[in-house]
């Protein structure tokens, strides 16, 4: 591969012009969108406006006027439409974290006489760390496995199988709709965790079969930091579903202030207290970004980053104790490219003096994400031209290369 056929590749990129409506600084290749997407250049005026108008002409009628209460399932529907989610089954409301709680709880409710929740070891720590809380009150275990011990482990006493599509460290993706109906032919029902898929490939969920899923609002979907997150409960599950956090938003009339508590009739009732409003205009901004693009087509350039990225570190990165992590097959792996390095640490943190932003993640993963709607082949061509550069030159082994921030 030379410049020039990775400079045509961004020519031919249907998706180019996307980056324009993203507000990146300048010397920055910025592929940890996995972690935190990039500011889309409308979100600022739109939550401007959200602040000068609604809130500060229209005060306390904007829940009303400006249709405030209706945001968590609006932006809900917005996503629903990113992941496969026919209309009226995702609500956005508070953190993936929490948000697991309330399906975890909700899901093991629905399957009595069953007590564990199932989930392999490599999960997300928050996903396993909740169902642990959750143990602490309610009559639940959590069995955790290696991945390919999934299907074969899940049982009667299995209640809900719960995991995250798209694996943050690896990158690898499950089969959707093969887990799901294993883990239905077992009586058991399925939570995916979206965080690291939902507005980065293409999901199916209503066509899998899921039962529940969550995702996260600030990665793939640029809501921002801390934006919030989102749970989908299949419509026909939504009856059932009883979640232990009875605020009164999830309330059938949180209007009529009543003191006994009746669930909203669907996907409502998912949702606790007040809703986030700026936060979910800021989200709101961010997928609508998505929305303007075609999932197949955002998949297809996904697949053509992370493809050059493993070719160019391949071929121009040998000898340098890098090793490819996660399956071979980009199509068996989500919008990232990982590389263990035994000094993975300082190794990142070089990168990142240079501009090139990726992240860690013990004990030794260097994680490139790639956000399709702004990450240019070029960028994929210059970030491993200063990579190879790093480790030429052991540019990484300066001492403030290895001191650990708080945040990695
Ligand atoms: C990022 C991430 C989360 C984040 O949860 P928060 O409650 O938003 O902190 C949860 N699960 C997975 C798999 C993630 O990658």
């Amino acid at each position: 591969m030379t410049r020039d056929e990775v400079a045509a590749l961004d020519a031919a990129d249907p998706l180019a012009g996307r980056r324009e409506r993203f507000d990146l600084p300048d010397g920055v290749i910025y592929l940890d969108g996995n972690s935190l997407g990039a500011l889309p250049r409308a979100t600022p005026d739109h939550v401007g406006r959200v602040v000068r108008e609604e809130w500060g002409r229209g005060l306390i009628r904007s829940w009303n006027s400006a249709g405030w209460i209706d945001l968590p399932q609006r932006v809900g529907d917005k996503i629903g439409r990113l992941v496969g989610a026919a209309e009226g089954q995702v609500v956005v409301a508070d953190s993936t974290s929490v948000n697991l709680f309330k399906a975890l709880a909700a899901a093991t409710r629905m399957r009595p006489g069953r007590r564990v929740v199932l989930s392999e070891r490599g999960n997300f720590p928050t996903d396993l760390y909740i169902v642990q809380g959750l143990a602490d009150l309610a009559d639940v275990a959590l069995r955790m496995v290696e991945r390919e011990e999934i299907p074969s482990a899940i049982g009667a006493d299995t209640a809900v199988v719960m995991l995250t599509h798209v694996d943050y460290r690896t990158g690898a993706m499950h089969d959707m709709a093969a887990v799901t109906r294993a883990a239905h032919e077992a009586g058991a029902l399925m939570l995916w965790d979206l965080a690291h898929s939902a507005g980065a490939l293409p999901v199916d969920l209503d066509g899998c079969g899921a039962d529940l899923a969550v995702g996260c609002g600030y990665k793939y979907l640029n809501g921002g930091p801390g934006a919030p997150a989102f749970l989908y409960v299949a419509a026909r599950h939504q009856e059932a579903f009883r979640q232990p956090l009875t605020g009164w938003m999830g309330h059938a009339a949180p209007f009529a202030f009543g003191t006994a508590y009746e669930p909203a009739p669907g996907i409502r009732r998912a949702l606790c207290g007040t809703p986030a409003v700026l936060a979910l205009a800021a989200l709101e901004a961010g997928v609508d970004e998505l929305l303007a693009v075609d999932m197949a087509e955002l998949r297809r350039k996904s697949l053509g980053l992370t493809r050059l990225l493993r070719d160019l570190v391949a071929e121009e990165c040998a000898g340098f104790g890098l090793t490819p992590v996660g399956p071979e097959d980009p199509d068996r792996c989500g919008s990232q490219v990982s590389v263990a390095h035994p000094q993975g640490y300082a190794v990142m943190q070089a990168l990142i003096a240079r501009g090139v932003i990726g992240d860690f993640r013990a004990p030794d993963i260097m994680r490139f994400g790639f956000a399709p709607l702004y990450i240019r082949y070029a960028d994929v061509w210059e970030a491993v031209r200063i990579l190879k550069d790093i480790l030429t030159t052991g540019a990484w082994d300066r001492p403030e290369f290895h001191r650990r921030a708080a945040v990695t």
